[in-house]
């Protein structure tokens, strides 16, 4: 990889070489994986990128920890949506909104992003099996991925995923360990398998090269929006893979001069579930919470990327918002409304951050924003009916069809 210089450790400083099976610095701390940008700048323009057919995230390919000579992984991962959402901009007050839609993915996260990088690491060091512990997301992205690889999953969950995506596992033939504890208990048993089994490891903060595949959306977005940079953009935190993930592509692409400048970043989590935005708040060290909120995938009591994370939020001048199981049901059935667009309670937590910050005046009639919607409402179908209620039951007559409407006064035009 000769655009890859090596992983450098955030905590210490420490560099790595970066070989295959890279993980975390022998200080407990994360890596980065560390670019040689003047290669990458012979490399790559935006007009060769302009010219390219592939559309996934293996369109950015110069950008990424992989070697010249790695194929693009099975399934079409990336490369989701980017609409703008005139209504919403002017009900919320914005200047203009964008909504980019990750729950468009295979598996139907942005989590697929990792994963797909997850198997072409693990393709290139020649494993045949990938182990995960995750919220949920993360283990039906990998194994999704993996199956279409060809390679052998075992996943660990907290008993609380929802049903649709421990279906999702089910399907595509992992060995799922629905662990019985919080997510803590499901990644601490996840680590003692892999270290006894030797498997390859997909867990986001320890694997550098995860958040290298996240970034792909920020590389997306940009490329999406002609290379105009919003002012800002709001992504839901659950370890915090995803929002430094976000922030490392951004950095990349004003490295290489494809952006003169950087947005900040909007960090929104549960208020029942918000170390990362607590520490932003009060300026203290990060503590753990409890993992109070129906949003399953950001319920992250003690985030596995706090370091990378905050470093993000902080570096971009960002905002943390944090959003009740409430306005987090009210923003899953505004943007159903106004954008057609279904996020999963998680998903949509940007979104709710956002309409938060307008009604704050934090946010107004001069900003631009982009609010990434990063998981699928199907996922968890009893949270979004429990948003937005049950339909009109009746039997197949007509009368009981007036009588109903009558009584709920749904007027016909
Ligand atoms: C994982 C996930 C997040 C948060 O990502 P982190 O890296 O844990 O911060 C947000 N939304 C959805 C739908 C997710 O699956
Ligand atoms: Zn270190």
């Amino acid at each position: 990889m000769k655009h890859v210089k090596y992983g450098k450790c955030v905590r210490c400083g420490k560099t790595y070489e970066a070989v295959l099976d890279l993980t975390s610095c022998e200080c407990g701390g994360i890596l980065d994986i560390v670019y040689d940008y003047d290669y990458i700048r012979t490399r790559l323009t935006r007009e060769k990128l302009a010219g390219r057919t592939e559309q996934s995230m293996w369109r950015y390919r110069e950008l990424l920890p992989i070697e010249e000579t790695t194929e693009p992984t099975p399934l079409r991962v990336g490369w989701s949506p980017l609409y703008e959402e005139p209504r919403l901009a002017e009900a919320l007050g914005l200047k203009r909104l964008w909504v980019k839609d990750d729950g468009q993915n295979p598996t139907a996260s942005l989590k697929d992003r990792a994963s797909a990088m997850a198997v072409a690491k693990a393709r290139e060091a020649g494993a045949r099996v990938i182990a995960c512990s995750s919220t949920g997301n993360a283990a039906s992205s990998l194994a999704g991925n993996a199956a279409a690889a060809g390679l052998k999953t075992y996943i660990f969950v907290p008993s609380r995923a929802p049903k649709g995506k421990v279906a999702q596992l089910m399907t595509f033939g992992a060995t799922v360990v629905s662990v019985q504890g919080s997510y803590e208990d499901t990644f601490e048993l996840s680590k003692q398998a892999i270290e006894k089994w030797g498997w390859y490891n997909r867990n986001a903060a320890i694997n550098p090269y995860l958040s290298e595949g996240k970034k792909t959306v920020a590389l997306e977005i940009m490329e999406q929006l002609n290379w105009e940079v919003p002012d800002y953009i709001a992504i839901s935190v659950g370890d915090g893979c995803t929002i430094a993930g976000l922030w490392k592509g951004l950095k990349d692409l004003h490295a290489i001069g494809f952006i003169d400048h950087l947005p900040r970043l909007i960090s929104a989590q549960a208020e029942g579930c918000c170390p990362l935005n607590r520490s932003i708040e009060t300026g203290e060290p990060w503590r753990p919470m409890e993992e109070n909120t129906l949003a399953d995938s950001i319920a992250v009591g003690v985030p596995r990327n706090a370091d990378k994370a905050l470093m993000a939020i902080r570096e971009s001048n960002g905002l943390a918002v944090n959003v009740s199981d409430q306005e987090i049901m009210a923003a899953q059935k505004l943007l159903g409304r106004t954008c057609g667009v279904f996020g999963e309670p998680a998903g949509v937590t940007g979104a709710a951050g956002v309409k938060k910050l307008c009604e704050q005046g934090k946010l107004g009639k001069d900003d631009t924003v982009v609010s990434v919607v990063t998981g699928n409402g199907l996922k968890d179908v009893a949270n979004a009916i429990a948003a937005c209620g049950e339909p009109i039951t009746i039997p197949g007559d007509m009368d009981r069809l007036l009588a109903a409407f009558a009584e709920k006064g749904v007027t016909v035009d």
